[in-house]
């Protein structure tokens, strides 16, 4: 009989996965053979574009990238990352000391915590979030300090509000826009109030901009480096999972205060050995080409946004169009609260996932979040299918 492994707190006092109770009614909805319209994964459903393709087979043949990937990462795809922000953000970086390859952003977002918190210290997080925000707060023995995102307050923080005993243990703050799970964007203003207000209290601002790109307007999502002394208060995430439909490929990068992006990699020097170099060399080419490609994927999800965001409005859901990302987040109709049960009632009424909002933090009770990555013939089939029940 094996003896029994006892877990780390760390991994005991995770929160528990919300999500559970629907993987299994969405398993048993397969097994019992009902055709599962799947709007919970937030991840696109076309492939990869082929000029990224190509690029990857042409980079993978040369012999230099099969070796470990040297530290900083490959000092191509460094400039690259530096050029693009230039010419989306028209911010200035040392692709040197301001840029780091990261296995995915997600990977850079988990390990942060573990640059800067200590045990009881604090990070401050929005809730509803992205859940890697909080683990990794947890992971490095800190506390996460929800801040409540307020449909009322356009889906930003308050974080003018937190009262000062937290702010003495806070040592970091996430923001996300556009945000998942809510699909809001923040105005210049809102980042021009976190600069200062991070600078005065010394808090280091991680902005996780995964979704700069995805925008369904003529506004273009802003970078915090854009405002004046963001470079020296923030450091920021960026992702071509969604950009370029990478997800799999697991490439993103960090930008922003050279010291922060020095902590971030000596944590994981000592953790990982960073991205396989070919798909370094591809992702400066795709950074290069993007803005033609994800004008087009845009173009799609607005679509498929009107045809959601119209037809649940018909069905009584309270929803107001997402200016950005692919998520349509909305609040229940009528005078449905649980979001777990509506979720689980609706996939076994009607064989269509939804993701609860309270997975992503108890601020989302109340909320479900429709991802835009159905093709519009499912779509259209879902909203027939909830026709017949609401
Ligand atoms: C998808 C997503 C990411 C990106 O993750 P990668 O690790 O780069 O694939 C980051 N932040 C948010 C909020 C996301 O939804």
């Amino acid at each position: 009989m094996a003896f029994f492994l006892d877990e780390s707190e760390r991994l005991k006092n995770l929160p528990p996965y919300l999500f559970v109770e629907i993987d299994r009614a969405k398993r048993r909805a397969i097994e019992k053979g009902v055709r599962v319209i799947d709007f919970g994964v937030g991840d696109p459903d076309r492939p990869t574009p082929a000029f990224v393709l190509s690029a990857l087979s042409k980079f993978i043949k040369n012999p230099a990238t099969h070796h470990y990937p040297l530290d900083r990462g490959s000092a191509e795809f460094r400039r690259a990352a530096a050029r693009w922000c230039e010419k989306r953000f028209g911010v200035t970086l040392d692709p040197d000391t301001e840029i780091l390859p990261l296995i995915g952003s997600k990977e850079g977002i988990a390990h942060l915590p573990l640059a800067y918190l200590n045990p009881g210290d604090t990070a401050l997080v929005p809730d509803p979030c992205y859940p890697p925000y909080k683990s990794g707060t947890l992971f490095a023995g800190g506390r996460a300090h929800l801040l409540p995102l307020r449909e009322e307050n356009g889906f930003l923080p308050d974080f003018e509000a937190v009262p000062a005993e937290i702010l003495k243990k806070a040592k970091i703050i996430f923001v996300n826009y556009p945000n998942n799970p809510t699909g809001a964007v923040a105005p210049r203003a809102f980042y021009e109030r976190l600069v200062a207000w991070g600078t005065k209290h010394k808090i280091l601002i991680a902005s996780d901009l995964a979704y700069s790109e995805i925008y369904l307007g003529n506004q273009k999502p802003l970078s915090i480096f854009e405002i004046p002394g963001g470079k020296e208060t923030a450091i920021e995430f960026h992702s071509l999972s969604k950009t370029c439909n990478m997800t799999g490929w697991r490439v993103g990068f960090a930008a922003g205060r050279a010291d922060a992006i020095s902590a971030l990699l000596r944590v994981k020097a000592n953790l990982d050995s960073g991205v396989f170099t070919a798909i370094q060399l591809t992702a400066a080419e795709a950074l290069r080409k993007s803005f033609g490609f994800s004008k087009k994927a845009n173009l799609l999800y607005k679509r498929r946004r009107d045809l959601l965001v119209g037809g649940l409005r018909k069905l009584g859901f309270p929803v107001e169009p997402n200016p950005a990302t692919f998520y349509v987040f909305t609040r229940l109709p009528g005078d449905a609260r649980d979001s777990t049960a509506f979720c689980k009632n609706l996939l076994e009424k009607t064989g269509i996932v939804v993701t609860p909002g309270v997975g992503f933090g108890p601020a989302g009770e109340g909320y479900a979040r429709f991802t835009l990555t159905v093709p519009e013939p499912q779509i259209r089939e879902a909203l027939s299918r909830m026709k017949k029940i609401f």
